[in-house]
């Protein structure tokens, strides 16, 4: 049975604490994974993670399933990152030969593309550190919460269990207040608690720099990014009746605006700016990889976590989710809008 980290504030288990202790009491060869297509969250806390384990004398290395985006690399630590598909053979090496696992920012092995199959054959003892609903079993040791904004808000709870929050660097701030900052919408989203709050307070009082993370990730835009937010505004959709807007970018579209990985990130939050809109969706055509990217959003009650879980072969937070589909895009809208009926009655309320 896993152990579970539950709660470090309230209840605190003793025993939890010694496991994850006593693993980390003596040398380790460890290796830290994000999940695809990492976000602020996931580059933040697996750097910040990173940078701790190493400050501890710990052999360390972050091994990310794919690529990430432009305005997530100027982190500290970013250049040491093993990227799997790009470096495979020594990523591969690396998972082979950890004794421990850190899977960060999501909670099933189908999260990391084609890098499961090294880590379902991994002998390492997992750590799970992730805020996403329904975790699966594969990690031995789990810190899995759902109220966390963020598992970078997480991470400086498990340097704190450790009792070593007073050696948490400049850098370490850096990272970990990129990825509350991100994950909660800058502080705006549901899950941002005052905890959250007074973790942020003691990270500005350790040199993070809040106003030039701001800066950096959020105003380094491209004239063609620009311009390909103004092609999927004129794509909206709007169905008044169900209290939804959608979204569709295609894969000329994208060409169109010389697309680059990160480019589309937050699109999808415009539709929730409409007055009365509760469900916004974007479609992302990737022709690479031959399926249709889909982000959920919503506001409220309604789950679009088990929105996509259900429908999209996805899953994520109550209001922030992700899916895909293998059908084309025309296809792929019939068939969500044929499900919106059966929703109408929460949409509405
Ligand atoms: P985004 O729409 O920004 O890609 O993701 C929103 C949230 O849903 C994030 O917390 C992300 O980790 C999660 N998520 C995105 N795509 C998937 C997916 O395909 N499967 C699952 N289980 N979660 C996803
Ligand atoms: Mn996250």
């Amino acid at each position: 049975m896993p152990l579970v980290l539950s709660c470090i504030f309230a209840a605190m288990n003793f025993e939890h604490q010694t496991a994850l202790k006593t693993l980390l009491s003596t040398t380790k060869k460890i290796a830290i994974i994000p999940h695809k297509n990492p976000d602020g969250d996931a580059i933040g806390s697996t750097l910040a993670l990173w940078h701790y384990l190493i400050s501890k004398g710990h052999k360390a290395q972050i091994i990310s399933p794919n690529d990430f985006p432009k305005f997530l690399k100027w982190m500290p630590g970013t250049d040491k990152i093993l990227n799997f598909e790009k470096q495979n053979t020594e990523s591969k090496k690396w998972i082979n030969e950890a004794d421990v696992i850190f899977t960060l920012d999501f909670n099933h092995l189908g999260r990391v593309g084609q890098m499961s199959e090294s880590l379902e054959n991994a002998k390492a003892t997992f750590v799970m550190v992730d805020h996403h609903q329904e975790p699966s079993d594969y990690a031995k040791i789990m810190y899995s919460d759902v109220r966390m904004s963020s598992t970078c808000e997480m991470v400086y709870n498990l340097i704190t269990l450790l009792g070593d929050d007073e050696e948490i660097t400049t850098e370490m701030a850096n990272c970990i207040y990129t990825g509350i900052m991100t994950d909660t919408g800058s502080f705006k989203f549901s899950a941002t608690t005052s905890n959250t709050h007074r973790t942020v307070a003691k990270l500005m009082d350790k040199g993070a720099e809040g106003t030039e993370i701001h800066h950096r990730i959020y105003d380094t835009n491209s004239p063609s990014r620009l311009h390909l937010l103004g092609c999927a505004l004129k794509n909206m959709v709007i169905l008044e009746d169900f209290s939804t807007a959608y979204i569709t970018l295609s894969q000329a579209e994208l060409d169109t605006y010389n697309y680059q990985k990160g480019d589309t990130e937050g699109f999808v939050n415009y539709g929730l700016t409409l007055d009365g809109i509760k469900f916004a969706v974007i479609f992302i055509e990737n022709a690479d990889e031959g399926i249709l990217k889909i982000s959920f959003r919503s506001v409220g009650d309604f789950s679009v976590n088990d929105f996509a879980r259900k429908h999209f072969n996805g899953g994520g937070h109550t209001n922030a989710a992700g899916g895909k589909s293998d059908d084309p895009i025309k296809d792929t809208i019939s068939y969500f809008t044929s499900l919106l009926p059966e929703y109408k009655k929460q949409l509405q309320s």
